[in-house]
């Protein structure tokens, strides 16, 4: 019998409430792990190094070069996130259920590698997309979190149109429903334990 854990990804698009989904999963759920990923993104007021393992370029580069990512990625707010293999490989071989939010790239990168794709690859991977209600909710999120050009604003239109083009290439799909958090928590949780 395979013993094994598995990698869960968390995505959705920017705006649709998947930070406070993946607070809430590290809170009631101690027996998942939750890696920290590296980023070169500035430390909010408040983070610990439990969030992130903050780095420099330089740094970054380095563990790049060591070989020391699944993957990584530049995103939309000009930082560099990886996703650390020693943070992840053995937690899924101690059969923990290891849970990680990425951005699309990410995980286009992790279902392509040859750790998670095909039916021989040496790990499970399972990919869980939050969805907004509709478009507008999304864009009214986008606006009520701090003032934006409209240049700025068309910028996450688009990048947005396109990070939901990824939904579909998901395991599970999940409605993020307005003032319905606790449900969608609640599905997202079923999800990962069946
Ligand atoms: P934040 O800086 O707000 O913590 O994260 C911004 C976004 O970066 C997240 O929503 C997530 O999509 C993405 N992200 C976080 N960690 C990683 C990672 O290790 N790899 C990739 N590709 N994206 C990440």
């Amino acid at each position: 019998m395979d013993m094994k854990g598995k990698l869960v990804l968390i995505i959705g698009p920017s705006g649709v409430g998947k930070s406070v989904i993946f607070k809430s999963l590290k809170k009631k759920h101690p027996e998942f792990h939750f890696p920290r990923s590296a980023t070169t993104r500035l430390r909010r007021q408040g983070e610990t190094d439990a969030i992130y393992h903050f780095v420099n370029d330089q740094e970054f580069e380095k563990i790049r070069a060591e070989g020391a990512f699944l993957e990584c990625a530049k995103i939309h707010n000009g930082a560099w996130y990886g996703t650390l293999l020693k943070e992840i490989l053995p937690a899924i071989e101690d059969g923990k259920t290891v849970v990680r939010e990425v951005d699309v790239q990410g995980f286009e990168s992790i279902r392509n590698h040859q750790k998670f794709s095909g039916h021989s690859a040496p790990y499970k991977l399972q990919s869980i997309f939050i969805l907004p209600e509709n478009r507008e909710q999304l864009i009214g999120r986008i606006t009520h979190r701090a003032p934006i050009s409209d240049d700025e604003l068309k910028r996450r239109i688009k990048s947005m149109d396109s990070e939901m083009t990824y939904a579909k290439l998901c395991d599970v799909q999940i409605l993020n429903k307005e003032g319905r958090l606790e449900e969608s928590i609640r599905s997202v949780e079923k999800a990962i334990l069946k």
